[in-house]
């Protein structure tokens, strides 16, 4: 049915890959490209489809963006290299008439901030071109806010308190490691927290509001309410919303090495002279943390994201909950990858299928849940994350 590039061998290019590959009529030639070749092509290896090509681009740069899509000729490129890249493969897109996908907002290299209005300034080149972009389609954002579209068409005349709760009651027996890329991870976790309430956003510090909340088959975890994106596009397109927040579970042990890493300077991003070179600290802190990519093989237990949502139906006050639990170990079994990266990858499978059935297809810049959920969840289910719902349950928040 179609050709894609993906861009970014990473863990969740990994999972992509592997996913989009194992269904053949749907995805009938993928290039999987980034900054090391060696890296797709021992994934495309492991995977051992002929349909499976390689190619090195650096997505820093538009010009060999746009020789690599306009020889290969695509009809979508997934981006699931890093944020930092992402308007840069909009361009290439733009220039050449090719859709785009993405799994996280654009953040520029040199301050710690994410929003959407970098690439929602591009809805109206988009739509003039006819062009189709869509916005944060791994997990969360992603999963959780097609969850949420789903609930608002099926569950609720006016939904009006959503908590995203993510937890990760998985271990891969190392001291400290993040589970996807650490430069990313701990930028996000270690910024302001940051939730909707009565048509404003209220500030508080990192880590300030905690509370242990139940999660389905694993139990009460500490979840710590943090800043997380999709709140941002959700709350625009749920105006009813009073009030959003994301919570993250996190361990102790998690957040002393965090706290030490701050106090350190470790997390910093401004580069530092050392031995007359500049080196970002953060960025060789990344070089000597375990690989999230590697994490896999001896990682344990369960993650459990979803959405707990209050309000009306038929006049009446309502809950809802929905949520996916997927094993690290199964993921690994499947793609060789954890299952962060395979809870990013495999939505990011979807979306692209979506946009080559032509489900998910209008000229202009879209975050996920501006498109009907229904296809997408029932592909949930048939492609490795089943999703399960609960009602009129205590949600606890
Ligand atoms: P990794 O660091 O494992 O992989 C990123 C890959 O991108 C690397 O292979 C890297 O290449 C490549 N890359 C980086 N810069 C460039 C460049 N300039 N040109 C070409 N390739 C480049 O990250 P993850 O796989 O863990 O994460 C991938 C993305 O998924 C990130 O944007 C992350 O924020 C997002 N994510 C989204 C989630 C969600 O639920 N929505 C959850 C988790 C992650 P090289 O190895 O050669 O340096």
């Amino acid at each position: 049915m179609g050709k894609v590039l993906v861009i970014g061998a990473g863990g969740v290019g990994t999972v992509v890959v592997h996913k989009m590959a194992s269904l053949p009529q749907v995805f009938t030639e993928i290039m999987l490209a980034s900054r090391t070749k060696s890296k797709c092509d021992a994934i495309a290896e492991k995977i051992g489809k002929k349909q499976v090509t390689t190619a090195q681009v650096d997505a820093d740069n538009v010009p060999q963006l746009v020789k690599l899509i306009k020889s290969f000729k695509p009809e979508l490129v997934v981006n699931v290299a890093l944020p930092y890249q992402d308007l840069h493969i909009m361009d290439a897109c733009l220039e050449t008439g090719v859709a785009y996908l993405d799994t996280a907002n654009y953040e520029p290299l040199e301050e710690a901030k994410y929003a959407y209005s970098w690439q929602w300034a591009y809805i109206d080149k988009y739509k003039k071109a006819g062009i189709t972009a869509i916005l944060g389609c791994g997990f969360d954002p992603g999963v959780t806010s097609i969850y949420t579209a789903y609930a608002a068409k099926h569950h609720f005349d006016e939904m009006q308190y959503l908590d995203i709760v993510d937890c990760n009651a998985g271990d891969h027996g190392k001291a400290f490691a993040t589970n996807f890329n650490p430069e990313i991870n701990i930028r996000e976790v270690t910024q302001k927290g940051k939730y909707w309430e009565n048509g404003k956003w209220v500030m508080t510090n990192p880590h300030e509001i905690h509370k242990p909340l139940n999660y389905p088959e694993i139990g009460p975890k500490e979840s710590y309410l943090i800043y997380h994106e999709e709140l941002e596009s959700l709350v625009k397109n749920y105006p009813t919303l009073k009030r959003a927040r994301f919570w993250m579970t996190f361990g102790q042990e998690y957040l002393t090495h965090l706290r030490v890493i701050q106090n350190i300077g470790m997390a910093g991003i401004e580069p530092i002279k050392y031995e007359g070179h500049k080196i970002v600290p953060i960025q060789f802190l990344k070089a000597v943390l375990p690989d999230p990519g590697e994490l896999g093989e001896n990682y344990t237990g369960f993650t459990s994201i979803g959405c707990r949502i209050k309000g009306i139906k038929n006049g009446k006050e309502t809950t809802y909950y929905v949520y996916n639990n997927c094993s690290h170990q199964a993921a690994y079994a499947e793609t060789g990858a954890q299952g962060v990266s395979y809870t990013t990858g495999v939505p990011a499978a979807i979306g692209a299928m979506m946009y080559l059935k032509g489900i998910w297809k209008k000229p202009g810049v879209f975050n996920v849940e501006e498109f009907d959920p229904d296809p997408f969840m029932a592909e949930l289910n048939k492609l490795g994350l089943p999703w399960h719902e609960l009602h009129n349950v205590d949600l606890e928040l």
